[in-house]
C-alpha cells in the first residue's frame, strides 16, 4: 500500500465543476483583477477567522511582510521569531527593513517558549515586534505573549500560514479565539498544500484594525489610494479574481477538512501513542489544532524515514535545518538554540490530509512499530535523554 504525504488531486476533482464555473465566469466577464470574487472572499475569510478585515494578497510571505510594514515595523527594528519555522518568516522580517532575532521553542508544543521570550526581554534586549508562528497548525501560547506585549510595548503579528481555523483558549479573556484574530494582524498562506490552498499562490492578512487593513490594500497595489494616485511606493502583491473565486469554494469545506484532520490526528495518537520511542504531538487543553502537519519525534529519525520510504510511505521534514543554521544566515550570528536543534534531528512529518484513510494510518503505524522494534535492541541509538514513553 502506497501512502502519499498529501493529496492535492482528490479535493480538486471533487470540486472540479464548481472550480471550472469560476474560471468560466472570469473568462466571460474579463474580471481578472479585483472585483466581487476578491471582495467576497475577503469578507468570507474574515468571517471564518472572526476578524473585522481580511485583505487578499499574492502569498503568505507578502502577507507577513505587508502586515509588519503596515503595523509600523521599519528600518532597523528588531523582530523576534523562532528558528523552527519556514524561511519566509524571516524573509518577511528582513524585507520589511527590520532585523530578525530568535527565541527558542518549547520542546512540547514546538512553538515559541513564552518563558524564554520573557527572559530575553528581561535581559534588556530591544524588541519592536514579535512574530509567533502557529507551527504545524497549533497556535502558539498567546496569553503570555500578549501580556508581555502590553508590558514591553511591542507589536504582535501572527504567522498563521499553517493554522487556518486553529483555535486558542485565552485564560485571561475566558474565550476561544481563532488563529489570526489575536495579534495586531496575522498572515495566512494559500500555498496549495496548506489547509486552505489556492490552485496556485495566494495569501491574506487578517486584522481588526481598519486603518491597518487600508494600508495593506495600498501596499499590495502600488501604494495607490485610487488609480494612478500613489500616496506611497507599494508592491504588486494582489491576489487575482480566479484564485479568490476558487478559495471561496474551498473555504466552504475548510471546517469539515480541518475536522477530518483532527480525526486523523486522534487516530494516529491511538495507534502510535503506545509505541515506545515515539513522541506524538501534544495538544494542550487551551489548543484546538488543525494539524497542517502531523509531526512525531523518534531517536533514529533518518532510519525510520527510509524504512517508511521502502514501504511506499512518504514522510517529510519540517524543517531539516533550523533557520540559524541555514547558509543564508551563516554570518548573521543568531546564537544557539538547543531545543530547536535537538528537535530538528528527531522530527518526522507523517502523511496528513483530510482524505487520509484509517487503513493507510494503520499501515503507517505498523511500519513504524516494526521499524522501531528492530532498532530497539540497540537502545543507545535513541538520542540521550530521549523520552521512552509519552
Ligand atoms: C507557507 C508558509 C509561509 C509562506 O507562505 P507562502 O504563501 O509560501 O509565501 C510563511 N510561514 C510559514 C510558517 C509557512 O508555513
Amino acid at each position: 500500500m502506497q501512502v502519499p504525504f498529501l493529496d492535492l488531486v482528490t479535493p480538486h476533482v471533487e470540486l472540479e465543476e464548481e472550480i471550472l464555473g469560476v474560471v468560466r465566469s472570469a473568462l466571460r466577464s474579463g474580471r481578472f483583477i479585483g472585483g466581487p470574487e476578491v471582495e467576497g472572499f475577503e469578507k468570507e475569510f474574515a468571517e471564518f477567522c472572526r476578524t473585522e478585515h481580511a485583505v487578499a494578497v499574492s502569498s503568505g510571505t507578502d502577507a507577513l511582510r505587508f502586515a509588519l510594514m503596515a503595523a509600523g515595523v521599519k528600518q532597523g527594528d528588531i523582530v523576534v521569531t523562532v528558528p523552527n519555522t519556514f524561511i519566509a518568516t524571516t524573509e518577511a522580517i528582513t524585507q520589511s527593513g527590520a532585523v530578525p532575532a530568535f527565541v527558542d521553542i518549547d520542546e512540547q508544543t514546538y512553538n515559541i517558549d513564552p518563558g524564554k521570550l520573557r527572559e530575553y526581554l528581561q535581559s534588556g534586549h530591544r524588541v519592536d515586534a514579535v512574530v509567533p508562528v502557529h507551527l504545524y497548525g497549533q497556535m502558539a501560547d498567546m496569553d503570555p505573549i500578549l501580556d508581555l506585549a502590553d508590558q514591553y510595548g511591542f507589536t504582535v503579528i501572527e504567522d498563521a500560514c499553517q493554522a487556518h481555523g486553529a483555535e486558542y483558549f485565552s485564560r485571561t479573556q475566558n474565550a476561544w479565539f481563532k488563529a489570526g484574530s489575536m495579534g495586531r494582524a496575522a498572515a495566512f498562506s494559500f500555498y496549495p498544500g496548506k489547509n486552505l490552498g489556492a490552485c496556485g499562490e495566494g495569501g491574506a492578512v487578517t486584522t481588526n484594525d481598519p486603518a491597518l487593513a487600508q494600508k495593506i490594500r495600498m501596499l499590495r497595489d502600488h501604494g495607490q489610494s485610487r488609480k494612478y494616485y500613489h500616496d506611497i511606493e507599494g508592491y504588486n502583491g494582489r491576489l487575482d479574481a480566479i484564485q479568490c473565486g476558487l478559495l471561496r469554494i474551498k473555504l466552504r469545506h475548510l471546517g469539515e477538512w480541518n475536522e477530518k484532520r483532527r480525526r486523523a490526528a486522534a487516530r494516529y495518537g491511538e495507534l502510535l501513542g503506545s509505541i515506545p520511542g515515539v513522541v506524538v504531538p501534544l495538544e494542550p487543553e487551551w489548543s484546538r489544532a488543525v494539524h497542517h502537519l502531523y509531526v512525531i519525534r523518534v531517536g533514529d529519525r533518518d532510519g525510520l524515514q527510509s524504512n517508511l520510504a521502502a514501504e511506499g510511505i512518504s514522510a517529510a521534514l519540517h524543517y531539516p535545518v533550523p533557520l540559524h543554521k541555514q547558509n543564508a544566515y551563516a554570518t548573521a550570528g543568531f546564537g544557539d538554540f538547543p531545543v530547536t536543534e535537538k528537535v530538528a534531528s528527531e522530527i518526522l512529518s507523517l502523511p496528513m490530509f483530510p482524505q487520509l484513510g484509517a487503513a493507510a494510518q494503520q499501515r503507517v503505524a505498523e511500519v513504524i512499530a516494526r521499524s522501531l522494534c528492530s532498532c530497539h535492541a540497540t537502545a543507545d541509538r535513541l538520542a540521550p535523554g530521549f523520552p521512552q514513553h509519552i
